[in-house]
């Protein structure tokens, strides 16, 4: 589904990502974990197709494609969701008509019959009742004024409402607190399906005893040093960061 070949890239002339590798089947849950400054952001950033990152060598196949290759508004028509793309704040813009027009423009790709006002209402008024937001951010414009929480929420319902392939959120080390924790998780776990897949960007072990991953992974100067499964992230929690990096240069 996802597979990222010996990927280097670079921001301002500074080498970041040094040689990643990662592949992402259908229907895992990956978490990516690593010290502040090892580049998960980084990585993010790429994925999403951010023009102030350069990419120095490596190949990114999406669903057969070369996503590198691939323009913004195309990675997210076909079906990759980054969750931070969203929070940015659009005066002007209703949530709701920047949420209907998303759902419908991913729904045309797919060759599925678009969503007319009366279905679309009821589709995402059912939604916001999940991630618990009031029907009157329907008509606010996107994000303004949102607070971090609500900003939160507003993403998971972009997530449940798009449906997609592969989910792709980096959560920034901060602001999660102990409500945007759950929302996040509650979301993520109910769109888990043998089709989605998942990717998890955190600092924060914490996240992951709500999201279980089959996969974690450590990142540490921009590339994957360690993987494991679910127990890694608790031994993580218990022994820091310090030793996976130690044994990761003997070997290197
Ligand atoms: P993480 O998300 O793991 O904390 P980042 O990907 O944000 O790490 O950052 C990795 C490294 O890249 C850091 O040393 C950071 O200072 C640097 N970096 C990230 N973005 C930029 C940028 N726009 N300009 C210069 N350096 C950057
Ligand atoms: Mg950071
Ligand atoms: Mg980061």
């Amino acid at each position: 589904m996802l597979k990222i070949n010996d990927l280097h890239a670079s921001v301002e002339g500074k080498q970041i990502l040094r040689g990643l590798n990662l592949e992402v089947k259908p229907g895992e849950v990956h978490a990516i974990m690593g010290p502040n400054g090892s580049g998960k952001s980084t990585l993010s950033q790429v994925l999403a197709g951010r023009e102030d990152y350069t990419i120095d060598s490596g190949s990114v196949e999406w669903l057969g494609q070369d996503l590198l290759d691939m323009s913004i508004e195309d990675r997210a028509r076909s079906g990759l969701f980054l969750a931070f793309q969203y929070p940015i704040e659009i005066p002007g813009v209703s949530n709701a008509y920047f949420l209907r027009t998303a759902v419908n423009a991913v729904r045309r790709e797919q060759g599925q019959p678009e969503l007319d006002a009366i279905d679309f209402l009821k589709l995402v008024k059912e939604e916001m009742k999940v991630v618990g937001m009031r029907e009157e951010f329907l008509h606010r414009s996107v994000n303004e004024g949102f607070s971090g929480g609500e900003k939160k929420r507003n993403e998971v319902l972009q997530m449940s409402m798009l449906q997609p392939k592969l989910a792709i959120l980096d959560e920034t080390d901060s602001g999660l607190d102990i409500d945007a924790l759950r929302v996040v998780s509650e979301g993520v776990n109910r769109l888990r399906s043998p089709e989605r897949s998942m990717v998890v960007i955190t600092h924060y072990q914490r996240l992951l005893d709500y999201i279980v991953p089959d996969v974690v992974h450590v990142l540490s100067g921009g590339r994957i040093v360690r993987t494991g499964d679910a127990s890694l992230a608790k031994e993580l929690e218990e022994r820091g960061y310090g030793w996976v990096l130690e044994q990761a240069d003997e070997q290197a």
